[in-house]
């Protein structure tokens, strides 16, 4: 919603849940503007200026969340990784991780394309299975689970949470001479 960098600037990110994707909009930023308007008009708090932010702002930003699911990442003498291979989406968290070690393995293995996918994929998709997760939280499907979402919310006491999910570290990286 506003320039990315400066030192006075505040960032909006407004989320909402639809059974599909509002596909005539992506092509249409009056449309993104109005649909975002429509969903969150009549809340309270800081809404309302966050919708007024965002129907100002000449760098609004509007996306579907998805992932990104290959059937192979190499083909010949290119290989992809990172997001372009298996982005997870927000829901997940752990682009940024399965970027890195893909980067790393893949460097790695840099003869062998299949090698790199085989030692990755496993752990890749065991983080990107964690997007049902995500949805539950972010996005409560009933008001008896959106009281419960913002009781453990408000109940956490640290931040990171202590105990970190198992995909997250279920890959042990290979060394390489
Ligand atoms: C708003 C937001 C918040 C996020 N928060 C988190 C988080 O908290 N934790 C986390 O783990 N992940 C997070 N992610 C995801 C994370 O940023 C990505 O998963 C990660 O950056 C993927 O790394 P990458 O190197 O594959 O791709 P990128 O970081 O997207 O890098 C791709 C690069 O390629 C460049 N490029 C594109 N096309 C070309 C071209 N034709 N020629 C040359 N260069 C090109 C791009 O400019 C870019 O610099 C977040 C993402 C977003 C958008």
């Amino acid at each position: 919603m506003s320039t990315v960098g400066s030192n006075d600037s505040t960032h909006g990110f407004l989320s909402f849940a639809r059974a599909e994707a509002p596909f005539r909009a992506f092509r249409d930023p009056q449309a993104q503007r109005d649909l975002v308007a429509e969903v969150f008009a009549g809340d309270g708090w800081e809404v309302p200026g966050l919708v007024k932010a965002m129907q100002e702002a000449d760098d609004l930003f509007f996306d579907a969340v998805s992932q990104i699911r290959m059937p192979r990442w190499s083909s010949g003498r290119v290989a992809l990784t990172g997001d372009a291979a298996h982005a997870p989406s927000f829901l997940t968290g752990q682009g940024s991780s399965l970027a890195l070690v893909g980067a790393y393995v893949l460097a790695g293995d840099m003869s062998d394309f299949g090698a790199y996918e085989r030692t990755i994929r496993p752990f890749v998709e065991a983080n990107q299975n964690l997007v049902d997760v995500g949805d539950a939280e972010l996005f409560p499907g009933t008001a008896e689970a959106l009281a419960a979402r913002n009781a453990a919310l408000r109940s956490r006491e640290t931040m990171p949470a202590e105990t970190a999910r198992p995909e997250h570290s279920a890959l042990t990286l290979p060394e390489f001479s």
